[in-house]
């Protein structure tokens, strides 16, 4: 039997009334990713025993009626979250064999709230890249199309759900890591505001930037699965101590009477004519949804690129040098003393895109560099957030495209990062500002590749962006389809 086109609440009223056994959707669940998994590459680690042994004890949860909002639903999580007893590779030889002594936050309310972890999904090396194609464990490959990337770095997060191989999963999003493979995928992706859900236990790329955000096929399973990880955390102390709301009880209030603004500076000449038409159908159906559409103005978005991917770079410069063969990593040593182990054990575990942030970001943070690289980032960065602030006086929301292109293909771009790192362009600002945004389905290219529109809420106004998501979503059936695989 197959449960690809369940959702999360529709899987979870056939637990509950006895339809459907926990232990019977996760072996469909397994099933599928066997049937599939060769041909995208979505997973690096399947914990399948694992999984049937939760299940099974789902089911005795279940039929002693204590159901909770995920109990028996089978999910998968990015490699970049520690998972106690199972490995966390970041998708880097130098964790190959790494096993977290613990679990991270999130993957501890996930397991309170009943799911079932079926797997550790595929991934640009530690989060680093948007095609899914710098990873140790080979690239993850697009359902749609399997000669395009998925969009990264959450590669496998959405690349699973689109092809129906779990119903849902998290990823994180530095940069637009969560938003941008959702919607080559066309699937639905939430980054909620930076502090929103806890970061304890998910291994750092850029610490300012990084934040947990759920993938899912529809927006009420988004809603439901950022509902179950977000809230204070007194184990990061950059989460924040703010009362989580129900998103699913206010999710149809719709969009009338609110104002959505549409940056100029998003609106470009040369912006690709399949994302084009897509966005402009979904301005005329929020028009017709009885939402004002402004224009509005974000005049610092230029500096974005530039400036993200100098704090990003130095971050990670930073929080990579923990890798040093001593304390975590696979230590290569063939007996030149500290220096000579830190060195071969840094050159051989980590991929080319890391290696090469780690020399920019130590360059960016260096003596004589600082003032003038990062410093003047982190000026930019506070004009780049008073852009928002000031926008958000005026409109409630903004709408404006996920990426520059649809999918490309795999090898495309490969070889010229800096191209690479422009597919970011639109998902950047949002990190740097610290607010939240989403991605969910718009329309599909000439091509037949899947089209992402992006809202960008107000910093902890999740429960009004999901809502002008799910109006959008009911007034459409774009997340309907399906790829063929
Ligand atoms: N693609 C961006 C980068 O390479 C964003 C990555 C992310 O969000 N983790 O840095």
């Amino acid at each position: 039997m197959t449960f690809q086109k369940l959702t999360i609440q529709e899987m979870r009223q056939k637990l509950i009334s006895g339809q459907l056994t926990s232990v019977e959707l996760t072996q469909g669940c397994l099933d599928r990713i066997k049937a599939t998994d060769g041909q995208l590459n979505a997973f690096i680690t399947v914990c399948e025993e694992e999984a049937l042994a939760a299940a099974a004890e789902a089911d005795q949860q279940l039929a002693a009626g204590n159901a909770a909002l995920l109990t028996g639903i089978p999910v998968a999580v990015k490699d970049i979250f520690n998972t106690l007893d199972v490995r966390t590779t970041c998708a880097s030889k130098i964790l190959d064999n790494y096993v977290s002594p613990y679990d991270a936050t999130t993957i501890t309310k996930l397991r309170d709230q009943g799911a079932i972890i079926v797997g550790k999904l595929n991934m640009d090396e530690f989060a680093m890249g948007s095609s899914g194609e710098n990873s140790a464990a080979g690239a993850v490959r697009n359902p749609w199309d399997t000669e395009r990337v998925p969009g990264g770095s959450s590669s496998g997060s959405a690349a699973a759900v689109a092809a129906g191989q779990v119903v849902a999963t998290l990823g994180t999003d530095t940069g637009g890591s969560v938003r941008q493979p959702a919607s080559h995928c066309g699937v639905v992706g939430l980054k909620p505001t930076y502090g929103r859900v806890s970061r304890y236990g998910v291994v750092a790329f850029a610490s300012s930037l990084d934040q947990v955000g759920p993938v899912a096929g529809n927006v009420e399973d988004c809603a439901l699965m950022l509902g179950a990880v977000a809230g204070y955390d007194p184990a990061d102390s950059t989460s924040v101590d703010c009362p989580v709301p129900d998103y699913l009880e206010n999710l149809k209030a719709g969009v009338s009477g609110k104002k959505i603004g549409l940056p100029k500076e998003y609106f470009i000449d040369g912006l690709d004519p399949d994302i084009k038409k897509g966005i402009d159908a979904a301005i005329e159906t929020y028009r017709q949804l009885g939402a004002e559409i402004v224009e509005v103005s974000l005049p610092h978005t230029d500096y974005s690129v530039a400036c993200y991917y100098l704090i990003a770079m130095a971050e990670a410069s930073s929080n990579l040098a923990r890798y040093d063969g001593v304390r975590f990593g696979a230590r290569q040593d063939s007996g030149d003393g500290l220096n000579g182990m830190y060195q071969q054990t840094r050159s051989a575990g980590f991929g080319d895109e890391v290696k090469r942030r780690i020399m920019l970001g130590t360059y960016a943070l260096s003596s004589g560099y600082y003032d003038a690289y990062y410093l003047k980032a982190q000026k930019v960065r506070t004009l780049i957030r008073q852009d928002f602030q000031h926008v958000f006086e005026q409109v409630d929301m903004l709408l404006t495209p996920v990426a520059p292109t649809p999918a490309f293909k795999i090898g495309e771009m490969v070889n010229d990062p800096l191209q690479m790192y422009l597919s970011d362009i639109f998902t950047i600002p949002t990190n740097l500002a610290g607010t939240c945004a989403m991605s969910l389905p718009c329309g599909f290219s000439e091509d037949g590749l899947p089209v992402g529109l992006q809202l960008i809420g107000k910093p902890f106004a999740e429960a009004e962006m999901l809502q002008a998501a799910y109006a959008f979503e009911q007034a459409t059936d774009w997340h309907k389809r399906a790829p063929e695989l």
